[in-house]
């Protein structure tokens, strides 16, 4: 890490298990300590001031709560705010000092989801507040500014993610296919997630278990919050409690809704949020589609070190969210009603959604292996992916790669990393 001010940090994150490796890499937002958290120049809070209001704030004042949505942005003229996150025994964590000439925020301010952390005042501050609506503002106008803002909110985001911070906690036994949904599902949205198998850290499981007044028989659970509790929830109820399935407005127009957030839906919503349309993304899973299983892509344009499927999703994500795209996940188109003048869409939960245009990205379904019971293994051992969450699960197993084309290499590359065999 960069400095000594974070050495409390590196102990909470050690004691919560995080990677060391991960920790002593120079690509860890923790050693990109000034992109991460940067302080703005005198020249650049004089152009800030005049997208928003300064106010004075006492000690305790809490400027957004974990949950919150539809945040403001914050910078710092004097004094100190600190960002908390909530762990699952209901107490609360320092994660950062966001100090004079500072920003708050990450990821969630480019969409309407909930805050994963609280943002609380230390001392008398004097604290610039930018409406959420001068934000976007803020972003389209002054684009040195934009550039540091974004990089820092992924950045932030990234580290919430590699260091299970601000994060849900998965109690649920390694190997079963709920346990490995939720995980999956989770990881593909971005969502910060601690995992805690109940077959190998008995332990804490047990404790949490007992905390969250529920039984094994109950696993895979999901808390979050201060001890809030789902068992075995489904990807709709993940997404609806954790305040990432966005809502849709009964009876609004859409410009243009894009149904599939794989590399070609997410490139349509660059392009035409960018153009100023008022565009809606559509998938029923995640953003990413295949590629966001593919452990690296070598031929994506811009990107000749490669990048990871994930990586590339998330950026283009937040590139599209950035010009105002909406991305509803998880959300299934079923049926299309089009007539001249008039395009419909029927979602899963009997949602219709009305636009002007349609772009039809859903991609490709792939054949499946003639076995007996296949079915009964699919997410158990039988897994269509091979990225972090597949490498873990098979850590100290042989794994046979089915297929003959570049998937299945890279697959058999990046699992013999992992694999016993
Ligand atoms: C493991 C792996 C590695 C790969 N590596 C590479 C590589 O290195 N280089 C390369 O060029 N290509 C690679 N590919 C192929 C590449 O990922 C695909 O060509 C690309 O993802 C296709 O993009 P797409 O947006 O057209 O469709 P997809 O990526 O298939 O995305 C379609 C999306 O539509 C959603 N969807 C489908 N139906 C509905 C519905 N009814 N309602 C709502 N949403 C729906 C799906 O959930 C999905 O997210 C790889 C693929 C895999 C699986």
């Amino acid at each position: 890490m960069e400095n000594d001010a974070f050495s409390d940090l590196t102990k909470h994150l050690l004691e919560n298990g995080a990677d060391l490796a991960a920790l002593s890499s120079p690509s860890d937002p923790y050693n990109r300590l000034s992109q991460t958290f940067p302080e703005l120049s005198e020249e650049q809070i004089k152009r800030v001031c005049a997208y928003g209001e300064i106010e004075e704030h006492a000690a305790g004042d809490i400027l957004y709560a974990r949950g919150q949505k539809d945040l403001d942005f914050f910078v710092i003229l004097d004094g100190s705010t600190d960002v908390l996150e909530t762990l699952a025994n209901g107490t609360q964590h320092q994660l950062q000092k966001v100090k004079k000439n500072q920003f708050s925020g990450e990821l969630t301010m480019f969409n309407n989801r909930e805050s994963l952390v609280e943002l609380r005042v230390c001392e008398e501050s004097r604290i610039l507040r930018i409406p959420r609506k001068n934000f976007r503002r803020m972003l389209i106008g002054e684009a040195e500014l934009s550039e540091v803002v974004t990089r820092a909110f992924i950045l932030r985001r990234t580290a919430y993610i590699n260091h299970e911070l601000a994060a849900v906690t998965l109690v649920g036994e390694s190997h079963t296919s709920d346990t490995i949904r939720i995980l999956q599902f989770l990881k593909r949205n971005g969502i910060p997630v601690r995992t805690v198998y109940a077959d190998t850290d008995t332990t804490r499981a047990e404790k949490l278990i007992g905390v969250c007044q529920r039984e094994r028989k109950h696993l895979p659970i999901l808390i979050y919050g201060k001890n809030q509790v789902l068992n075995n929830p489904s990807n709709r109820e993940l997404g609806q409690t954790l305040g990432f399935t966005e809502s849709i407005e009964d009876g609004h127009k859409f410009d243009v809704v894009i149904v599939g957030a794989g590399p070609a839906g997410l490139s349509a919503a660059v392009y035409a949020s960018s153009e100023g349309l008022d565009t809606l993304v559509l998938d029923q899973f995640a953003p990413g589609g295949q590629a966001g299983s593919s452990s690296k892509i070598e031929n994506y344009m811009g990107f000749p070190a490669g990048i990871s499927g994930q990586a590339l999703a998330g950026r283009a994500q937040v590139q599209s969210q950035k010009f105002g795209a909406k991305i509803a996940v998880p959300r299934e188109v079923q049926s299309l009603n089009c007539e001249p003048g008039k395009i419909e869409l029927k979602l899963d939960s009997e949602t219709i959604v009305q636009t002007r245009s349609l772009v039809i990205a859903t991609g490709a379904h792939y054949r499946k292996l003639q076995i007996e019971n296949l079915e009964k293994y699919e997410g158990i051992g039988v897994h269509y992916a091979a990225t972090s969450v597949e490498a873990a699960l098979c850590s100290s197993e042989a794994v046979a790669v089915v297929g003959a084309g570049n998937s299945a290499g890279q697959a058999a590359m990046y699992l013999s990393q992992h694999t016993t065999h």
